[in-house]
């Protein structure tokens, strides 16, 4: 386990920000049809971990396959700042590490998930 900090994130043009605490001790990074795309590095949080400052109702909101999961866009950038869905029953949000302030992506370690073979 590493540290449990603070952060802000934010979509690129600011209309879609957030504040959470989460353990960046590693991330994942997962090469399925949607992760690949997008290129996220992602951080799991519990719901109560994660509170949207700006764009609640705004972003686009896109679903496929089993439909579990919320993926959040800005309407405006098009930038993905997190996600939301349910890990072993419970809300949780995932961020986009690399929207969040102050974080060097290239100074974390990355659990690289094979998403695509599953
Ligand atoms: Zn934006």
């Amino acid at each position: 386990m590493g540290e449990v900090r603070s952060y802000r994130g934010s979509c690129h043009c600011g209309k879609v920000a957030y504040e959470a605490t989460a353990d960046l001790s590693s991330v994942m990074e997962c090469n399925c049809s949607i992760c690949g795309r997008k290129g996220a590095l992602m951080a799991f949080v519990p719901a109560e971990s994660f509170r949207l400052l700006s764009g609640e109702g705004a972003t686009t909101d896109y679903q496929f396959g089993k439909k579990a999961i919320h993926h959040r866009f800005c309407p405006t950038c098009g930038i993905h700042a997190y996600a939301e869905g349910q890990r072993a029953g419970k809300p949780m949000f995932m961020l986009n590490v690399r929207c969040l302030d102050g974080v060097d992506p290239w100074a974390l370690s990355v659990n690289r998930v094979d998403g695509k073979s599953r």
